[in-house]
């Protein structure tokens, strides 16, 4: 006997997802999960028996596929075999991971750095673990979802400023009593439209108002900086981030996720965070892969000027075009659209052209503004490019967004 009722909370809920995805594949306009077959060089892949040029990949040095990482791993499973015996602290730690970790804090001019088994792990652990009830977080308002959960789980006082506005921070953290800690928060490169959070401005307030500073290096580690070592080297700081989280599943070809930051500070998470205590260790082969591809970034210098010219020569050939490429600075580039419909369309011709490229649509982005988010990495060829920006520019123009 069925006593749920069909005006019941949950079932309104799993019906108004479950018309969207009817929608989308009734009409063919349903992208999500597409899975990729196979691997094939850094920027094709296969995906429904066609080979596609990858233009949605966060692996923006390319290194999924490198070889010297692939060996490091297969290494790792000889000699620790494909899993720990359970979480770090009891018997999970394996001396890969504490060489891992002391990669990080060197690559990260840090003098310690804790990994977790995710990225988003690492931000609802480290945030929750560092902030409780009482204290302050203030957050970019476009932070990745992970940063705003872990705000959440905190149980402290949440404010988000608007977006990269240091104006809007300074009168956040003018509102908060001068007696209670404070912790400013934000994504270094923004995932949905990437900008550069204006660090140096981050960093004076800071200091102004005694606020301790946490920043997500999801989209830099790699990226940023002469030498790829992020935010700060981009910036010419030195060591002003008090907690330089990163993750390990974009650039760095593995999984998992990062915190480095000073001794003590790494000292407390080991002690006192969840995802620490109560949740598996990184399976060796990837911790050795992130190990290795560390030290591939630092030998291969080649990949991070390919990257640069790749994603200028992206950007400035889309503005050409006529499209509204919006704030970014850096591999991350949206595409405007506009409407959801209009996003679908544009990813369904490029697609049909073999140009493997995503929309995002509300709501993760406020609607009306919906985009392809299209991504280039050093693996791609610059004829690869200018077929692309064809393929986007001819279906633009049909559509009607340029
Ligand atoms: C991807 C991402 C994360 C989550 O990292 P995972 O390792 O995928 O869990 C956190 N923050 C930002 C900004 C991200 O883009």
């Amino acid at each position: 006997m069925d006593l749920k009722k069909t005006d019941d909370a949950v079932m309104r809920r799993v019906h108004a997802i479950n018309q969207r995805v009817k929608y989308g594949k009734d009409n063919n306009l349903y992208f999500y999960n597409q899975a990729i077959e196979e691997l094939r060089g850094g920027a094709k892949v296969l995906v429904n028996g066609r080979e596609m040029g990858m233009y949605a990949s966060y692996g923006y040095l390319g290194l999924l596929g490198h070889e010297r990482i692939g060996a490091a791993a297969k290494a790792a499973i000889d000699e620790y075999g494909t899993g720990t015996h359970g979480v770090r602290s009891l018997a999970g730690t394996l001396t890969i991971h504490y060489e891992l970790e002391e990669t990080i804090a060197e690559f990260k001019n840090a003098e310690a750095a804790i990994t977790y088994s995710s990225g988003y792990a690492t931000n609802l652990t480290v945030v929750s673990t560092l902030m409780g009830r009482g204290d302050y977080v203030l957050s970019d308002k476009y932070n990745h979802a992970s940063i705003v959960d872990g705000c959440l789980m905190s149980g402290a006082e949440f404010r988000r400023f608007r977006h990269n506005d240091m104006a809007d921070l300074e009168k956040r953290l003018e509102e908060v009593p001068p007696d209670r800690s404070k912790l400013v928060i934000a994504d270094s490169v923004f995932s949905m439209d990437g900008d550069i959070i204006d660090l140096p401005a981050v960093v004076k307030l800071c200091k102004k108002y005694g606020a301790w500073l946490m920043i997500d290096e999801a989209h830099s580690i790699g990226v940023l900086g002469a030498t790829g070592r992020g935010i700060e080297e981009h910036f010419g700081l030195e060591d002003v981030i008090d907690i330089k989280m990163g993750t390990l599943s974009k650039t760095i070809p593995s999984v998992g996720g990062y915190v480095a930051a000073k001794k003590e500070i790494i000292s407390y998470l080991r002690h006192a965070s969840r995802a620490y205590i109560f949740s598996a260790a990184l399976p060796p082969a990837q911790a050795a892969a992130a190990n290795e591809a560390f030290k591939v970034i630092l030998d291969e210098p080649w990949r991070i000027e390919k990257l640069n010219q790749n994603t200028q020569q992206f950007i400035n050939g889309l503005k050409s075009l006529g499209f509204d490429t919006m704030l970014t600075e850096t591999a991350i580039v949206p595409v405007f659209c506009g409407s959801d419909d209009s996003a679908f369309l544009l990813t369904r011709a490029a697609q049909n052209k073999d140009v493997f490229v995503l929309p995002v649509v509300s709501p993760a982005v406020p609607e009306g503004s919906a985009r392809l988010r299209a991504t280039v990495t050093a693996a791609h060829e610059t004829e690869e490019i200018d077929y692309a920006m064809e393929v986007i520019g001819k279906a633009g123009k049909e559509i009607g967004i340029i």
